[in-house]
């Protein structure tokens, strides 16, 4: 299944943006796990266009180990794409074995990687981290976390693990499938449930960010997670058709009712109460429909443009086709 030429490298993949806090403490651990390996390993850091001294680092780091490499994106175009931007970099590199994708932040501990390598050697093509535990996390997002994993567990057909993030291996043939999915839209998490092979997963505490601030807030989550149920589920617009029926049964129900009244008890005037809850009603649920509609419009407006996914700006030497950018 899954085997490699004795010289393929594992490659980890660290998408970075103002890291440079913790850039010198992740390189010496990635660096002494790469020494207890049993194979080739190399680092492909991705600057997500950081505004601090990370790139510069980054530099430096390739400068002194010729195992470091690094890819720096013309802005900040969040976390997604820079990890598509080195998994395309990866995707054409000729002497990879696997990949796996780590936080630069040190949640992802990389004294683990080994043992996702072992069970990849099982052959499997994607080892997943689940989390035993959320540590440093309020009890606010554990509780958002779980209600969404259930919301796309019930609208999509795709299964997303739970508790999983973008911590795991991937086989050379699942890396390219991956890196063959070009859509803008990108839900990694379920992008990597979508391609499908032997999966597994390897459960691990996930440690709280070693220095710096996260950087996701409340607005971005919520955007997160609409991004991932509208591109992965056309439930909610089948919602609005459903409650759009329901609707309109009781509308001609009460509507006969009302017809029936007038026949029998004759023309009587009030009805102020039933007249304006049925407008605002009917109006609000227009709205969310219509609004939902937008929400998939937008982004067939955004897919259609077929604009770059990402740009860049520089890269280190010795990264060599990982250079050359791709549309
Ligand atoms: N990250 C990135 N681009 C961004 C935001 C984050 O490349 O626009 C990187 C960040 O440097 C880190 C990883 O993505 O390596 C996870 O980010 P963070 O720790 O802020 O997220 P959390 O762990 O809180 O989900
Ligand atoms: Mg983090």
């Amino acid at each position: 299944m899954a085997q490699t030429t004795p010289a393929a490298a594992l490659w980890v993949l660290v998408p970075l943006y103002n890291e440079i806090e913790v850039l010198p403490e992740l390189q010496r651990r990635l660096l002494a796990m790469f020494a207890a390996l049993d194979l080739p390993g190399r680092v492909l850091y991705v600057d997500d266009g950081s505004r601090d001294a990370s790139w510069t680092q980054v530099q430096v780091f390739a400068a002194a180990d010729a195992r470091v490499h690094g890819l720096r994106l013309s802005r900040n175009f969040g976390k997604e794409i820079a990890m598509t931007a080195g998994l395309d970099a990866l995707a054409r590199e000729s002497d990879l074995a696997a990949c796996v994708v780590l936080d630069a932040d040190l949640q992802d501990p990389p004294e683990l990687i080994p043992a996702l390598v072992a069970r990849w050697r099982e052959g499997y093509d994607m080892v997943y981290g689940t989390r035993r535990q959320r540590h440093g996390e309020s009890g606010i997002k554990r509780l958002t976390a779980a209600l969404f994993y259930r919301l796309m567990g019930r609208v999509s057909a795709t299964q997303v693990p739970r508790d999983t993030g973008d911590f795991r291996l991937l086989s050379a043939r699942a890396l390219r499938a991956l890196a063959g999915l070009r859509e803008r839209q990108r839900f990694m998490k379920g992008l990597f449930a979508w391609i499908g092979y032997p999966q597994t997963q390897l459960l691990y505490d996930r440690a709280p960010r070693a220095a710096g601030r996260t950087k996701w807030n409340y607005g971005r989550l919520w955007r997160f997670a609409v991004e991932g149920v509208t591109s992965f589920s056309t439930v909610p617009l089948r919602l609005a058709t459903w409650v759009g029926t329901l609707t309109s049964l009781l509308a001609f129900a009460y509507g006969g009712w009302i017809v029936l009244k007038v026949f029998v008890w004759g023309i009587r005037v009030p009805g102020y109460a039933s007249l304006i809850v049925a407008i605002l009603v009917l109006g609000g649920l227009q709205l969310l429909a219509l609004g939902i509609i937008g929400e998939y419009v937008g982004r067939i407006y955004l897919e259609a443009k077929r604009r770059p996914l990402y740009l860049i700006q520089d890269s280190t030497p010795a990264a060599g086709a990982a250079s050359r950018e791709r549309a």
